[in-house]
């Protein structure tokens, strides 16, 4: 069998971004809407600053606004809360985002579900969770949403394909399920005491794997002529590299893309439409809250 295609989520993401950056100058020109994104940063995680710093960029290429609150390591719960619930309350602040994880004093949870629905970008409030999995207009998780666009893309109507996601988390596992099942996929969600997983695996049309296993998922575990999305970033040891380490997903790859027909690489697949979507869902936040189409 030939080798996979590769599915190249940086053309995707470049693609998806160019895209959502003429749809803001046409907002801007006939409405003078500019969507504004603020992100909310707590502590000096240096992974998340690197996020943060690339969600803030990529806004403002799209021609947003865009705003990052950093807050001190030690700020306290009401400090953290204080500033959601100022960022609901203006209205140029279409999408508002708290980046996880939060320092044990803050409970991430009240957070989430303190900020306005609306402005949700991230799709983690539990309204939003509840439309989702109720079939309703939902702003659902940005990862996810990615993982869809680029398997819509690449196959098509998605209706009666056998898909396994492997994780079930809430910002994964789960809503990419939800989404799948949205597409008239037979969906099969397996996790940590699931009995047999190669087997499950086997059976997929489609294999989404959202694990954090650095290369869990081998060849003999996928259909031939299946499509695989790898979700996981797994830094591994690598005497090779300058660095000394390398990013591998939770696909074994190289197995992998001798058996799918189509397979997502790491890096360089999921990981950019992440950030991609997360415009797009502020972009359509923008456009409801003011109450205009979004344009075509
Ligand atoms: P979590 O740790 O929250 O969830 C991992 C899931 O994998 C759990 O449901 C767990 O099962 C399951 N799991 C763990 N071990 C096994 C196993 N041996 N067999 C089967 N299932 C197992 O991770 P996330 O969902 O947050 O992230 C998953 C991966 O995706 C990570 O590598 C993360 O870095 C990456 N990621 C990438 C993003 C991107 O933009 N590309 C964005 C978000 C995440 P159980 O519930 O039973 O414990």
């Amino acid at each position: 069998m030939s080798n996979a295609t590769i599915i190249d989520g940086k053309t995707f993401a470049a693609n998806l971004r160019a895209d959502i950056g003429r749809k803001v100058a046409v907002l801007k020109e006939k409405h003078g809407l500019i969507p504004g994104l603020s992100v909310v940063l707590v502590g000096e995680d240096p992974a998340s600053e690197v996020y943060v710093r690339n969600k803030g960029k990529a806004t403002v290429e799209a021609g947003m606004n865009s705003n990052t609150y950093t807050l001190v390591e030690n700020a306290t719960h009401d400090e953290v809360m204080a500033k959601v619930q100022e960022l609901n309350t203006d209205p140029a602040v279409h999408g508002i985002l708290v980046q996880l994880p939060l320092p044990d004093q803050v409970n991430e949870d009240a957070i989430i579900n303190a900020i306005d629905p609306d402005k949700d970008v991230d799709g983690f409030h539990t309204l939003n969770v509840g439309r989702l999995n109720s079939g309703q207009n939902a702003m659902a998780p940005c990862t996810p949403v990615g993982c869809m666009v680029m398997l819509k893309e690449v196959h098509g109507d998605l209706t009666g394909k056998q898909a396994i996601v492997v994780g079930r988390s809430n910002i994964v596992g789960k809503p990419m399920a939800a989404l799948l099942l949205k597409e008239h996929c037979t969906v099969t969600i397996a996790h940590s005491r699931t009995q047999d997983l190669a087997a499950e695996c086997r059976r997929a049309d489609i294999v989404i794997a959202a694990v954090g296993r650095p290369r869990m998922v081998k060849g003999d575990w996928i259909k031939p002529g299946a499509t695989v999305i790898d979700v996981g970033i797994n830094r591994i040891e690598d005497s090779s590299t300058k660095s000394g380490t390398r990013l591998v997903g939770d696909v074994d790859f190289d197995e992998g893309v001798k058996v799918a027909e189509a397979i997502t690489p790491v890096p360089g697949g999921v990981g950019p439409m992440t950030i991609a979507c997360l415009l797009k869902n502020t972009l359509t936040a923008a456009c409801r809250q003011a109450g205009v189409d979004e344009p075509e």
